[in-house]
């Protein structure tokens, strides 16, 4: 069988979905590969790169798409590529099944089969194809370096004859994949790092990437318990939330730097950094909201904009953070989907064998032989 990689056309979508390193992998396990020409260019993989790799590269999207037996994207497609999939053709892609059903029922109408790598249940056995979270740790790792890149002094404290230069503070809201990486940057750049979850049970992780766990006066069994949702966050109380703004309120003055990272599942993102508390920043601190896509955790974030509030805050709303390090995420992002294809090919002889027993290849299919098998049943294992 045949795997293809076309070029992404979303407006400044950079990332490639395969790279001359993942065809060479793909190739192992018995494929055939190719690539759109110029597919990889904004990642830094030219058509030479991949020819020299054995991949055959494509002239249009029009032949890539019906020259392969399954296509590999990074961006959930379009309605006009929806359209030019084919029967029996499998679409391996992030797809969001929740809010694209009309995409959905497109791709089911042409007898096409779906694999959703958003959808990869997150479960042990499954982490090498969690895309999500690869994606997730380079937006937060960025999400630090665009804010130094705005703000205009060290991270780290420094005494040199011109004078003795503080550590900057940065603060850290939402200790999932993304805010580890964010602390874990943020440290290595030298500067005092305070993080805080809703999941208490992540303190320990906090304090092992260098940072201080911003603790609550709450008592524990009014927390909200991540154990009960897999691992993510509930909704929390009024009174919790009442609390955690009041400590937010306290510590922004001091703050020369907030990274907001805080989701919850299926739901507009949490609203925790308030008007007033960006007025009593300093100016020149920096807030990047992770959560932008999802309306923001800071009440003045614009989705895709960089602004400065009135008394000088820059606030970073972007959300293609992982675009923004194509060569990394086109990396990382690959190598998932040839994991996904390893499990998919069990017998390494180029067929796919799409077993709907395997928990993790039936948790991300979404569509599969002229049905919509989503949302899927839980995952049996851990
Ligand atoms: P996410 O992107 O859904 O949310 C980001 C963080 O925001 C979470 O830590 C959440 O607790 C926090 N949050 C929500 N509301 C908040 C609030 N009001 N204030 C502060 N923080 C708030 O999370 P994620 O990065 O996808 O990770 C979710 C969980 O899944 C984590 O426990 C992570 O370790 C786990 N995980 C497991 C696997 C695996 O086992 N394969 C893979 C990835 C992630």
């Amino acid at each position: 069988m045949k795997i293809g990689a076309p070029k992404e056309i979303e407006p400044g979508e950079s990332r490639v979905a395969m790279t001359p390193d993942s065809a060479a992998q793909l190739q192992k396990l018995g494929y055939d590969c190719a690539i759109e020409s110029g597919a990889g260019e904004a990642a830094g993989f030219t058509d030479a790169a991949y020819e020299a790799a054995g991949v055959e590269v494509v002239k249009t999207a029009a032949a890539l798409w019906k020259g392969v037996d399954i296509v590999a994207k990074v961006r959930p497609p379009t309605e006009a590529e929806a359209k030019s999939l084919n029967e029996g053709q499998l679409l391996i892609s992030f797809f969001y099944p929740g809010s694209n059903e009309a995409l959905m029922e497109l791709a089911r109408g042409k007898g096409a089969n779906v694999i959703a790598m958003d959808m990869v249940p997150r479960i042990s056995r499954a982490q090498k194809m969690d895309a999500l979270s690869s994606m997730a740790n380079i937006a937060g790792y960025r999400a630090v370096i665009e804010a130094g890149n705005n703000f205009g002094r060290f991270f780290t404290g420094q005494v040199t004859a011109a004078g003795k230069v503080p550590p900057a503070k940065v603060l850290v809201v939402g200790a999932g994949v993304a805010g580890l990486a964010a602390i874990g940057t943020a440290t290595s750049l030298g500067a005092i790092t305070y993080a805080f979850d809703v999941r208490p049970e992540v303190a320990e992780q906090i304090e092992s990437m260098g940072a201080e766990f911003v603790f609550l006066e709450f008592s524990d069994d009014e927390l909200p318990d991540g154990a009960e949702t897999g691992g993510y966050a509930a909704p929390s109380s009024p009174e919790f939330q009442a609390k955690q703004l009041e400590k937010f309120r306290e510590i922004a003055p001091d703050m020369d730097i907030v990274i907001t990272t805080a989701l919850i599942p299926n739901r507009p993102a949490p609203l925790l950094w308030t008007k007033d508390m960006v007025e009593s920043m300093k100016p020149g601190s920096v807030i990047v909201d992770l959560a932008a896509e999802r309306g923001g955790n800071c009440e003045l974030t614009q989705k895709d904009q960089r602004i400065v509030s009135d008394n000088g805050v820059v606030i970073i709303g972007y959300t293609d953070f992982p675009s923004r390090m194509a060569a990394q995420s086109s990396t990382l992002y690959s190598t998932n989907i040839r994991h996904m294809m390893a499990d998919l090919t069990p017998e390494k002889d180029g067929q796919v064998v799409h077993n709907m027993e395997d928990d993790v290849i039936r948790g991300a299919t979404i569509v599969h032989q002229g049905e919509i098998t989503f949302p899927p049943p839980p995952p049996k294992v851990a």
